[in-house]
């Protein structure tokens, strides 16, 4: 360095010089005789190169891709209030420690006889058995009421789910892994993957990845066009462009895999993604479109098929969430229903999700994820030949897995067979279509778009109408539906337990709601969500609001 910078100056003078007598001999001597255009010229290129280096690399660490930069302006005040500020601060530290103990007493009401440390000797068998007989009361307590919105897809059939128990029993210590050792289990996940492509139009093979459930499978999804955009196309700062009513897993991908999620606005009418927004939104970092067939939160499906033809104009993927969707779906045509091309069939179509754990009827922990090509797959395969312990290569995210998860779905896919599918997706999409019918004919509330396959949601048309209150008065009913979010409303995802029983939902809807007219005061605020929902709107920065929820996290894993 002591040698180098003598140099430098002395170079930097005799470049200097040379420059000075350049610009002498120009007729710009004329007007500006003072005027050291060198070191002007070299300063200014400093600053041009800084000026750019800044643009192309300072990102606004919290700017969400959505928020405006008048909102952006108000979360930073916000932090900074929180950060320097002691009063406000303390102040969130204190809602925190309020939610938390809220959250802690409601998980202490159902919890009993905590267990804190392993015994000094084992328990023996019969008071095992006792324990387990209890643990399965408990856990029972909602199945069979039909008031439960999703999360237990199977049909109410007693000796059926006895049988995927005894099928599955057998494989909860065997690992798909290790092929050599469990080769029946490595067989029957290849299969599950085989006949669930062709459900969804892979004729010739099946090229997919088992998961366990839909989350991993979009979040495997993502990484493979990361990787691929990466490899194909030199993308190092890959973006993709979702709904706004796309799965929370797709904004997870983002965060563990540093993709910029960009969030394409939801028409207000038809509660499908607009489709100007989301090709405005496309750039040339854009690795993949997305398309949910349905979504979770209002039950509307985005328009594959205009989807398909964007992403294959511009050479990107599209992935068609069909998760929730996809085994309903697919048998529609079969019962004669027309929903349009969602699959491989359609040009375009790139990777789909599809869990086997929901309307695939299977024991929980399974989904799969379809690749239109074994190379797209392959970027989302994990290996490491040069491991010290031993050449390593898994498909999904986990390294050892449970054989149970794979015989369950390959239990069912078998048991039930092509036509009992086509039948419980006709009672499935009739059920919808019923559903929509009775609540659009409720006239202070609205369904969301025009949902075909198995969810539903509505929304309130008054404004003395809290939709979280008919939420909150459901849920003192025995029900358990979910509340969703911009703009709040109420759904119901229809399952075989649940179908049986609309006429006492809408019922109960109705019942709801005059008990509301009745009293609009006392049901203004909307109860538990519509309080939750209020906090955490009305805190200007994500991260805040996510801390806030984090909360519910810590009550979760507390004993
Ligand atoms: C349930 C669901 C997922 C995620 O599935 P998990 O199995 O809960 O991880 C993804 N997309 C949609 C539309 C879903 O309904």
């Amino acid at each position: 360095m002591e040698q180098l910078l003598p140099i430098l100056i002395q170079e930097y003078n005799v470049l200097k010089q040379y420059a000075k007598e350049l610009y002498k001999q120009t007729s710009m001597h004329e007007y500006t005789k003072s005027f050291d255009i060198f070191d002007t010229a070299i300063l200014v290129s400093i600053i041009s190169v800084l000026g750019l280096w800044a643009l192309r690399n300072l990102r606004f660490p919290n700017k969400d891709y959505n928020q405006s930069y008048f909102e952006y302006f108000k979360a930073q005040i916000f932090i900074f209030l929180v950060n320097y500020c002691p009063g406000v601060n303390s102040y969130i530290e204190q809602q925190k420690a309020i939610a938390l103990q809220s959250f802690s007493s409601s998980m202490e009401k159902m919890t009993s006889k905590k267990t804190l440390k392993i015994p000094e000797n084992g328990i023996d068998s019969d008071t095992m058995m006792d324990k387990m007989n209890e643990w399965i009361e408990r856990d029972s307590k909602h199945n069979g009421s039909g008031k439960v919105s999703g999360s237990l897809y199977v049909m109410p059939d007693k000796q059926f789910i006895k049988n995927a128990q005894d099928f599955c029993k057998h494989f909860i210590y065997s690992n798909p892994m290790h092929a050599d050792l469990w080769p029946a289990t490595r067989q029957m996940e290849a299969e599950v993957i085989r006949m669930t492509g062709d459900l969804f139009g892979q004729e010739k093979e099946g090229i997919g990845i088992v998961t366990t459930g839909g989350t991993e499978s979009i979040i495997l999804a993502m990484l493979a066009y990361r990787n691929w955009g990466e490899s194909q196309k030199g993308i190092n700062k890959p973006n993709i462009v979702i709904p706004e009513t796309a799965h929370s897993a797709f904004y997870r991908a983002g965060e563990y895999f540093k993709i910029q999620v960009r969030v394409a606005k939801i028409d207000q009418s038809s509660f499908q993604v607009d489709i100007n927004d989301l090709r405005a939104k496309i750039d040339s970092n854009t690795v993949c479109i997305v398309g949910s067939f349905p979504n979770f939160g209002y039950g509307t499906s985005d328009p594959i098929e205009q989807l398909a033809s964007i992403a294959k104009k511009k050479k990107i993927g599209l992935h068609v969430d069909a998760c929730l969707g996809g085994f309903t779906a697919v048998f529609a045509k079969d019962h004669g229903v027309d929903l349009g091309k969602f699959d491989f069939t359609l040009d375009g179509v790139t990777s789909i999700s599809c869990d086997q754990h929901k309307h695939g009827l299977a024991p929980k922990g399974v989904s799969t994820v379809l690749f239109k090509t074994k190379q797209l797959r392959e970027h989302a395969f994990f290996s490491l030949a040069t491991w010290s312990g031993g050449a390593y290569a898994v498909p999904s995210m986990q390294g050892s897995k449970c054989g149970a998860n794979v015989a369950g779905a390959w239990f069912t896919l078998q048991s039930i067979g092509k036509k009992k599918y086509i039948d419980y997706s006709k009672k499935i999409m009739d059920a919808t279509q019923s559903l929509v019918k009775s609540l659009s004919e409720i006239p202070e509330i609205k369904v969301f778009g025009n949902p075909q396959i198995n969810c539903v949601a509505f929304m309130s048309k008054e404004t003395w109408l809290n939709v979280y209150a008919i939420h909150e008065i459901l849920t003192h009913q025995g029900w358990t539906i979910s509340s969703v979010q911009k703009p709040a409303g109420v759904h119901i995802s229809l399952t075989l337990q649940n179908i049986g029983n609309l006429k006492q939902y809408v019922h109960d809807i109705k019942a709801a709601i005059e008990k509301i007219k009745a009293n609009p005061k006392e049901y203004k605020k909307g109860g538990e969500m519509g309080t939750v929902y209020g906090t955490t709107q009305r805190i200007p920065d994500s991260k805040l609001a996510n801390q806030a929820i984090k909360v519910y996290l810590d009550s979760l894993l507390k004993i």
